[in-house]
């Protein structure tokens, strides 16, 4: 019930013309979210349609797969040549490293199984004592508590993680070094903020005296994010607020924290398609080292090339361009013939838009 009054076209209408009464006209405000899921809403729902045409929103790194660095593909396609079975999820199936993706490597005869949840690979690694297996440990922070439970709870021998998580708020800094972005405002991603806390957002608002919001991922929760947004640069301030009150607090959720404190430390980490961030990754803490992939299996990959010639995902993912700005978009790259990770995850950007028809109604 409470998704369809989420969806009353009629609220919606009301909202998009406050947005339109509150919104500067002399300027354009650029609104970015950090979120596959909020684009999926923003595109799926024509909410860019409802809104000023000098108000635009953009979508930053908010694609865990389309983050993870190609070497990471790389190293678990060479595992599972090595007679390593790899556990994924769905959307890291088919992502390309540098040549090749896992999708390639299964039907060139590897061990590839995907999974919905590391519960299930750890059942599966228990019921085949017999073989090694690598979970590829990818997400944000949504996903590392669930990681971190299953390392607490105790691995089998026979398992470890390739980790790959990477955090949310360290990218968003990045993104405002960026001058020519020029962001006006931010729209949080509600289901981290679940995890972390409205909290860990405080710094764009304090610090950087940025309009920050936490919403949700119903179309109306957008818009109020959106209005929330307006209304702060209307009234020159910067302030943290949450729309998604119903799922987030301001402190988070502490259990879960506490459990992602206990197993994985904060490192820098590369970001495929952006470099390397400080303090945006995580790596096991020493107690749960044996089971780490790369140290039980001896991989030291030099870093490789994540974006292949033509591919723009790297100014997709930073919300520099729009998919229709790539030449190849729609043409040689398709979900069918993908040539860059953002056209693999029902997260990423160039995904959603050809999967929506957002091409053709923007
Ligand atoms: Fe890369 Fe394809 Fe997106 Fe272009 S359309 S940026 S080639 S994924």
């Amino acid at each position: 019930m409470e998704s369809l009054r989420l969806r009353d076209p009629k609220f919606m209408r009301l909202v998009s013309k406050k947005i339109a009464k509150i919104a500067p006209r002399d300027r354009t405000i650029k609104i970015c979210h950090v979120c596959g899921t909020h684009e999926h809403t923003v595109t799926r729902f024509g909410l860019r349609s409802l809104l000023p045409p000098n108000v635009e929103v953009i979508a930053g790194p908010g694609c865990p797969v389309c983050v993870t660095p190609a070497r990471y593909t790389d190293e678990a396609i060479w595992l599972a040549k090595e007679g390593v079975s790899i556990f994924t999820f769905g959307d890291m199936f088919r992502v390309p490293g540098t040549s090749r993706s896992l999708a390639e490597a299964k039907s060139a005869g590897a061990d590839v199984r995907i999974v919905y949840s590391v519960e299930d690979a750890v059942r599966i690694a228990k019921r085949e004592r017999d073989k090694e297996f690598v979970f590829f440990a990818i997400g944000f922070e949504t996903t590392a508590p669930t990681n971190a439970y299953e390392a607490l709870k105790g691995l089998p021998d026979n398992m470890s993680l390739l980790v790959a998580h990477r955090l949310i708020p360290p990218a968003m800094e990045l993104l405002l070094g960026i001058s020519d972005l020029a962001i006006d405002g931010f729209i949080c991603p509600g289901h981290v903020a679940t995890i972390i806390g409205a909290k860990a957002f405080r710094v764009f608002a304090e610090a950087y005296k940025m309009p920050t919001v936490v919403a949700g991922f119903e179309p109306a929760d957008f818009m109020l994010a959106v209005l929330m947004v307006l209304k702060q640069i209307k009234g020159r301030e910067a302030k943290l607020e949450n729309e998604y009150v119903r799922s987030v607090t301001y402190e988070g959720n502490a259990k879960a924290q506490k459990m992602i404190e206990r197993v994985f430390e904060v490192v820098s980490a590369d970001w495929r398609g952006i470099g390397r961030i400080p303090d945006s990754g995580y790596r096991l803490r020493d107690r749960f080292l044996r089971h780490d992939a790369r140290l039980r299996y001896n991989i030291r990959f030099p870093p490789s090339r994540d974006i292949r010639p033509g591919c723009l995902c790297h100014l997709i993912i930073i919300g520099k361009i729009k998919p229709t700005e790539c030449p190849l978009f729609g043409k040689t790259c398709t979900p069918d013939s993908p040539m860059g990770p953002c056209m693999v995850s029902r997260e990423g950007t160039c995904y959603i838009w050809i999967r929506q028809g957002a091409y053709e109604i923007l």
